[in-house]
């Protein structure tokens, strides 16, 4: 049986979100996409990485890949789905939360429980208000 030291100094490094990692520079690159290739130059993951997770993020329909030529060589050109535009940040309303400092996941006030919805103002009403805008833009 092992026995564990409780004086001795463990650090414990956090798991790397790779497919967050990969769907936030997809997103980041706007409608037009990047190129599985241009990936390798902004980002640590390998070429066997992105097209793993790149297959994941389009089965789960995050996202789009289409094939195309890149000098003479194909890839793929990984396009964001859906993406909501949440526009001016100012009108987060974490910004002018009283709740702010405390507010993480997992602490007393937390984003998944939004103390700000019991006054219909918190994140849930800014989001859909932001995505009616956006569908009501879209359609016109
Ligand atoms: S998630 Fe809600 S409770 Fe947390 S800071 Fe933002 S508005 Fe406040």
């Amino acid at each position: 049986m092992s026995k564990i030291d409780p004086n001795e100094n463990v650090t414990i490094t956090p798991k790397r979100d790779v497919y967050s990692e990969l769907y936030n520079i997809i997103v980041g690159s706007g409608k037009d996409g990047i190129s599985q290739k241009q990936v390798l130059g902004v980002s640590n993951l390998t070429v066997a990485q992105i097209s793993k997770l790149a297959i994941k993020l389009e089965k789960n329909q995050f996202i789009s890949r289409e094939k195309s030529l890149e000098n003479g060589r194909w890839t793929y050109i990984l396009k964001a789905l859906n993406v909501l535009n949440l526009g001016p940040y100012e009108f987060n309303p974490c910004m002018r939360c009283p709740h702010e400092i405390k507010c993480i996941s997992n602490g007393v006030v937390t984003p998944e429980e939004c103390a700000l919805e019991a006054y219909d103002q918190g994140l849930s009403n800014w989001v859909l208000s932001e995505y009616k805008a956006q569908v009501s833009v879209s359609t016109k």
